[in-house]
């Protein structure tokens, strides 16, 4: 899991081409689809895909490493644009475990 932070006040960063560079990567869609209505009324889902935006000065968390190999994320990290937090897993599973705390008994 990593996180992305705008350092712009005033420039909103958007990505595309999720789906190229993520999905085929992860090789699972994450995309959302629509239902749409097809010719003779025939239901298709149509894909959408899935896109993000963070505006100025704002931190998305929980993204996929697999975002990194977007080209406008590595451009925009390496110019200094976005600012890069990498969330350790331990640290993600110890947020989601907190109710359960198994006694491990040594003896
Ligand atoms: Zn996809």
């Amino acid at each position: 899991m990593i996180s992305l932070t705008n350092t712009k006040h005033a420039t909103p960063f958007e990505a595309t081409e999720y789906h190229q560079f993520v999905c085929s990567r992860r090789k699972e869609c994450k995309c959302a689809c629509s239902i749409v209505a097809g010719p003779r009324g025939k239901a298709t889902s149509q894909k959408l895909p899935r896109s993000f935006r963070i505006n100025g000065k704002e931190t998305l968390d929980g993204l996929d490493d697999e975002v990194l190999f977007l080209p406008a994320v590595k451009e925009a990290i390496n110019s200094g644009w976005l600012r890069l937090t990498r969330v350790p897993k331990t640290q993600v599973e110890a947020k989601a475990k907190t109710e359960i705390k198994p006694e491990i008994k040594r003896s």
